[in-house]
């Protein structure tokens, strides 16, 4: 079981990112397997999915089960990918995700997730793919 930290989000902030745009990073330090928020937003069809996704809406997590549009979310939309990632994604329930430590993670980190989908390798500019 992950630990449950209620206010962790809280210490989560939105600030320029080296990666790309705007990145999320945490104030605090965060052992191995935290849980640090729950993925959730408008939970969409598959082709409601793919029309977003034409017009560049890059915010859609998949669940397994549903599409979850994140675009109106506050952090977790910035959250971007690094080959070297430091967080997880992992099932929560039918409409959210958890988004975990995948190791610890010291203050001041960007956190990041593996997007796991083919362009973004072409794309990637991290230390691994660089
Ligand atoms: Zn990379």
């Amino acid at each position: 079981m992950n630990t449950v930290s209620e206010d962790l989000e809280n210490f989560i902030v939105v600030k320029n990112s080296t990666i790309h745009g705007k990145g999320l990073f945490t104030t605090v330090d965060i052992p191995e397997n935290t849980l640090i928020m729950a993925i959730s937003g408008e939970v969409i069809s598959e082709e409601e999915c793919i029309r977003r996704e034409e017009k560049d809406n890059v915010y859609i997590f998949w669940n397994g089960e549903n599409y979850i549009d994140t675009i109106d979310t506050e952090k977790i939309k910035y959250v971007n990918h690094n080959c070297n990632f430091n967080c997880d994604v992992v099932d929560r329930d039918e409409n959210s995700l958890s988004l975990i430590a995948y190791r610890d993670i010291n203050a001041g980190e960007e956190l990041t997730i593996d997007y796991g989908y083919e362009e973004i390798y072409q794309l990637c500019t991290c230390s691994l793919c660089a």
